[in-house]
């Protein structure tokens, strides 16, 4: 792929999340302007958060556009796509709840008919996820499950229908990966040389034959994009973001829980950080202007020198409007921790209820790797390899996420009305 297109890193954005990153792909904005900020949204007037789907997306998709250019879509197991009605079809992925349900029923029933199966295994599921450390073994055969019966039913479907634009997800490496960082990464402060190594490797490699069977398959005339939403830090420290707010008296404990009403400040998990602001929380305590500037900068100032055992475990606490601009700016949290290489927020907003000194931190995370809890976007790039018709061969590049959409219209010759905020990316060979 290297030798005959473009190649190198897909930059995510912050916070470097799966569907952040892929709604950010589809829309060609920023979060500010597509409005998804993590896995979850506030809801308005209340303390709530609502796990985000792809109806939330405040934005125009490549999906329709591309539909309302009048060309043929194929979209599999895309994260944060749902049953858009296009020409073609779709099959939803994570984050929809008809994920793998082929879109419209007559591509379902083709799919049924084929190969008997009602859905298509858009990703690993729960029970798998929870065995891993247990059963790791049946693990990696699940992944290479799932892995073979997308490869399997994408490169039929793709030889079966028509389309101009088709494109597949698969889930199963970002699976592997967060569990298996420390066998993958030799920079891991704990890795491990051994079988799930290898195990990884393999996995690896059945991407490189699907990669291989997918190209093998399609017209000399095809461009193909093989690209990564993000990669890979390791991750051996958590820290508990609640714990030190609570510390400074920024947050409110009662009995192991936060009180949300009393607190200043809260952390829901992913290193975000909402105020508890006047006029917008039910229970508001910082004033709008002076009072929340100052709140922002004693927090800005207090996590960004946190350390674990004497190592700085912060790179930088982002204020929202460093990180994002647009319409849907108010969505966002009001600060963003970035933890460096090694560490991340601990999920979920808990208090460990733990003394000092074993408060504040778990050194034993489920996931030895990550890139979504929250991670500077340059230190967890993706990949992306670029071939086709005119593209140059052999260069490097190195591209936001939100200039691929504008980049795909750009190279199909749409011209999109919709202001993006990523630019088309020059790939083509110059012609005399
Ligand atoms: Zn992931």
């Amino acid at each position: 792929m290297r030798e005959r297109g473009v190649y190198g890193e897909t930059i995510p954005p912050t916070p470097a999340q799966t569907p952040v990153a892929w709604t950010t792909f589809m829309t060609g904005n920023n979060p500010g302007n597509h409005g998804i900020f993590s896995f979850a949204l506030r809801r308005k007037g209340t303390y709530e958060r609502d796990i985000i789907r792809p109806d939330m997306i405040r934005s125009n998709t490549l999906p329709r556009i591309l539909n309302d250019a009048g060309r043929k879509v194929a979209m599999i197991n895309i994260p944060m796509t749902d049953t858009d009605k296009v020409n073609g079809f779709i099959v939803p992925g994570f984050m929809s709840l008809k994920q793998g349900i082929a879109y419209p029923p007559s591509v379902k029933e083709k799919i049924h008919r084929k190969f008997g199966i009602e859905r298509i295994l858009g990703d690993l599921e729960v029970e798998t996820l929870e065995r891993v450390q247990s059963d790791p073994d049946l693990f990696f055969e699940k992944v290479d499950e799932l892995t073979d019966q997308m490869a399997e039913v994408s490169l039929w479907l793709s030889q079966e229908e028509p389309w101009d634009f088709f494109m597949v997800v698969f889930m199963g490496l970002d699976r592997v990966q967060h569990f298996f960082w420390e066998y993958i990464d030799a920079t891991h402060r704990f890795h491990k040389v051994g079988k799930y190594g290898d195990l990884a490797k393999r996995c690896y490699r059945r991407f490189d034959k699907i990669v291989s069977d997918f190209t093998r398959s399609l017209e000399d005339d095809t461009t193909v994009i093989v690209l990564s939403d993000h990669g890979f830090c390791p991750v051996h420290t958590e820290l508990i973001l609640n714990d030190y707010l609570e510390d400074k008296g920024f947050l409110t404990g009662v009995s192991g829980k936060v009180d949300v009403e009393k607190s200043q400040a809260i952390s829901y998990g992913y290193g975000d950080i909402w105020l508890n602001l006047k006029g917008r929380e039910p229970a508001g305590l910082i004033g709008a202007g002076e009072e929340y500037e100052a709140t922002r900068t004693k927090i800005v100032q207090y996590l960004s020198g946190l350390s674990v055992n004497g190592e700085k475990a912060v790179k930088d606490v982002k204020r929202r409007e460093d990180l994002w601009c647009g319409g849907y700016l108010s969505d966002a949290p009001d600060l963003t921790a970035i933890f460096k290489v090694g560490f991340q927020a601990a999920r979920r907003p808990e208090l460990s209820g733990k003394d000092a000194p074993t408060r504040h931190t778990n050194d034993n995370p489920r996931w030895s790797g990550g890139h979504d809890g929250t991670h500077d976007p340059e230190d967890v790039p993706g990949t992306i390899t670029m071939s086709g018709p005119g593209i140059r061969r052999g260069k490097r590049v190195r591209l936001n996420m939100w200039d691929l959409a504008p980049t795909i219209l750009k190279l199909m010759k749409i011209d999109s009305v919709n202001r993006m905020d990523g630019k088309p990316l020059d790939l083509l060979e110059r012609t005399a």
